[in-house]
């Protein structure tokens, strides 16, 4: 039999700890072995088993032999037909095996009592312990058992309506993230149409002769803000699309070097007050990638340092380090608060210092990181403020050597 039980005080002290175990969980895992250990001081028994009704069937959620059979658990009975009995008629009850033959054994004459495990009305299950060979239970055992069954209950009552909770909160921060997006998403398209409507407008007016400067300048506004509007509406399919999973990626064997040099030319044609410096301390690298999604990184990246690091210089660096290859982009702009530079990769999280005074949509980095997830990598950001900030990309080699 297992070990002692206490009385006294002792035995009121263990009552109180086993309520308060059960009023503090909220999370039932790994909850039932202290339960157990404190029940072995309130009552005799050798197996516990905790059944809970899955669609008709009584499966044990929890089972603990510690006394007799302890070394023989795969072999010794653990009382389904009882629990079933106790399932049906909805009592707590008690019984004794029948000794079948000569067997002195003991395990063969299990002393059994249940009870019903319920959720309000609601019988879910069945708590059952085990004695071999007796002795019988009497009425303080059987209180104290129906204290522990009726406890244990409330225990998996609360479990199942903390696992409820958690799905309607989830449900609800869906939706609210989905009234977010509609409201960020309206707003950001909104501003570029209501530029190039007020523009055109303005232009058309019959009353009002503009002479050409002023012209051309109305049009560059509505040109760039065209521009705007184009690039937000691929940024929000292209996250809509790396969200579901439906981009398409078009992976090939590419050296990293090669890739970002065209890039690097290609950026240095376009007008941006950016100043790009390349170094490629390891050459030939490969690496299985798709190129344009890359270069969409990369545009991406030197972007954000014209935006908020400008008049910065710019570094790409690249090395293998180990199996991969790791770019780091570094600029000596104002930098990012370190508290942010975890959330600035989610989707339309933007830095509150710097959201009023550049435009953007807090699209690009999300986007940046889910790309490159795609390619079996990881981008993250360093930064300290006032020095400037360093995104690193790691990407895993394709090739052990590297080509020349
Ligand atoms: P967006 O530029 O549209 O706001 P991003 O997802 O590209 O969205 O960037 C998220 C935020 O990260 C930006 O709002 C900006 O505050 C910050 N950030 C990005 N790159 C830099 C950088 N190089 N220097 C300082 N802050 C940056």
């Amino acid at each position: 039999m297992g070990d002692r039980t206490v009385s006294g005080k002792a035995f009121i002290d263990t009552l109180y700890e086993f309520s308060s175990i059960i009023s503090q969980t909220d999370d039932i895992s790994g909850v039932f072995p202290p339960l157990v250990e404190l029940a072995r001081k309130l009552l005799i028994f050798d197996n516990i088993v905790i059944y809970m009704d899955d669609k008709g069937e009584l499966r044990p959620i929890f089972a603990k032999s510690v006394g007799r059979g302890r070394s023989k658990e795969a072999d010794i009975p653990w009382g389904e037909t009882f629990v079933e009995k106790v399932f049906e008629s909805g009592k707590m009850a008690v019984h004794q095996d029948v000794v079948q033959g000569p067997d002195e054994d003991r395990l063969k004459v299990p002393y059994y009592i249940g009870a019903p495990l319920r959720h309000g009305r609601n019988i879910v299950g069945v708590l059952t312990m085990i004695r071999f060979g007796g002795p019988e239970y009497d009425a303080n055992d059987r209180k104290t058992f129906t204290f522990i069954s009726d406890h244990i209950g409330q225990l998996l009552e609360r479990d199942v309506l903390v696992s409820t909770i958690e799905q309607i909160e989830g449900s609800q921060r869906m939706w609210e993230m989905q009234e977010n997006f509609v409201a960020t998403v309206s707003h950001d398209l909104r501003t570029p149409l209501g530029f190039i409507k007020g523009y055109t407008t303005t232009l058309l007016r019959e009353d009002t002769d503009w002479d050409v400067p002023t012209y051309r300048e109305f049009l560059g506004i509505i040109d760039d803000e065209a521009d705007r509007l184009q690039e937000l509406i691929d940024n929000l399919l292209d996250s809509s699309r790396l969200q579901s999973g439906t981009m398409q990626m078009n992976l090939q064997t590419v050296r990293l070097d090669v890739v970002l040099s065209d890039m690097v030319q290609r950026s240095q044609l376009r007008d941006i007050d950016i100043n790009l410096e390349l170094e490629i301390v390891n050459p030939g690298v490969v690496v299985k990638a798709d190129p344009m999604r890359l270069g969409q990184v990369f545009d991406n990246l030197i972007n954000n340092a014209s935006k908020y690091a400008p008049g910065s210089t710019v570094i790409f660096r690249l090395e293998a380090e180990g199996q991969n290859a790791i770019i780091r982009v570094i600029d000596n702009g104002p930098g990012i608060d370190p508290e942010h530079l975890e959330r600035i990769f989610q989707r339309f999280f933007r830095v509150p210092e710097t959201r009023m005074s550049v435009r953007g949509s807090g699209l690009g980095l999300y986007i940046c990181r889910k790309i490159i997830s795609a390619h079996q990598g990881t981008i993250k950001a360093e930064s300290e403020l006032g020095k400037g900030t360093i995104f690193i990309i790691t990407i895993p080699i394709t090739v052990e050597e590297v080509l020349d």
